[in-house]
Order: structure tokens, then C-alpha cells, then sequence
């Protein structure tokens, strides 16, 4: 897509620092990184989001998942790693062609908070199996 930027990191018109790249994905430092290590993992073909992602491209970004975490763990022995991919700009996203975000993290201080309230008393165990029962309907099982 010509207007977009990661697209054009893809195709170098855009400079960045390449982790790894196939014929499938294209991995690369983000610029504005929250740890040491912060990498994003895209796929070459432009993908809005997760709920436009056909299964072929999704098959082969996860296939190099494993291998760019073990790369930043090797390279910098971090105490653990969120990897984050945010959809739709309610929920953070601010580049709308897909990316996996790999955060090593090294301490309780930086920044990233991904402990949330749990609200269970107000999900009882029938409204889960209501609102199962709703999502497998729209699956093509
Ligand atoms: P989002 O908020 O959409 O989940 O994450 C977008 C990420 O892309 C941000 O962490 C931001 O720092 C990164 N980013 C945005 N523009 C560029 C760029 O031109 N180059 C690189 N390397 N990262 C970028
Ligand atoms: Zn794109």
C-alpha cells in the first residue's frame, strides 16, 4: 500500500534496522522503543489488522515468531517478553498494517503494565457459557 510506512520498510524506501527478513515477514527494530530490544515483526504483505489476516500470512509470521524471541533473549538476556499486537485504535494501534511488538522486559519499572482488575464476579459461569456459546456460533467449525 503506497501510503503506508511499514510497507515502505518493507521495500526499503523507508530506512530501518533489520532484525530478519524471509520471503514472508520482515523483522525490525521499532524506532521508539520501551526496552532494550523492542522489535516488530511484520508481515511484507499490507494487512490491516488481525481480523483481516488471511491464515497463510498468519501461518508464516508465527513461524518466525520463535526464532526473532530467541534471538533478543540470546542477545540480551532479558527476565521475560511480552510480545503485544494491538488492533484497531481504541485499542492502541497507531500503524494500521499488522505488527507483533517483541518487549523484552528487565524490571517492574518500565513502564509496560499488563496486569489488569479482573472483573470475574461479574462473569458467572453461566454468562461464560452464554457468551461461548455466541462465539463458537460465529465460527465455521
Ligand atoms: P502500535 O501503537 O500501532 O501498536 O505500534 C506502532 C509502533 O511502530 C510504535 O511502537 C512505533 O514506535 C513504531 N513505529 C512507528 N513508525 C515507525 C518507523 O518509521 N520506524 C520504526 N522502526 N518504527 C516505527
Ligand atoms: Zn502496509
Amino acid at each position: 500500500m503506497s501510503d503506508c510506512i511499514f510497507c515502505k520498510i518493507v521495500d526499503g524506501s523507508i530506512p530501518s534496522t533489520k532484525i530478519y527478513e524471509d520471503d514472508h515477514v520482515y523483522a525490525f527494530m521499532d524506532v521508539a522503543p520501551l526496552t532494550k530490544g523492542h522489535t516488530l515483526l511484520v508481515p511484507k504483505q499490507h494487512v490491516k489488522d488481525l481480523f483481516e489476516m488471511p491464515e497463510e500470512v498468519a501461518r508464516n509470521l508465527y513461524a518466525a515468531a520463535p526464532k526473532i524471541a530467541n534471538a533478543i533473549k540470546s542477545a540480551f538476556n532479558p527476565q521475560g517478553m511480552n510480545t503485544i499486537n494491538n488492533n484497531g485504535s481504541f485499542a492502541g494501534q497507531t500503524v494500521f498494517h499488522y505488527h507483533l511488538h517483541f518487549i523484552p522486559r528487565y524490571d517492574e519499572t518500565d513502564g509496560l503494565k499488563v496486569k489488569w482488575e479482573t472483573k470475574q464476579s461479574e462473569f458467572t459461569q453461566e454468562v461464560l457459557k452464554s457468551f461461548g456459546e455466541q462465539i463458537r456460533e460465529k465460527l465455521n467449525l
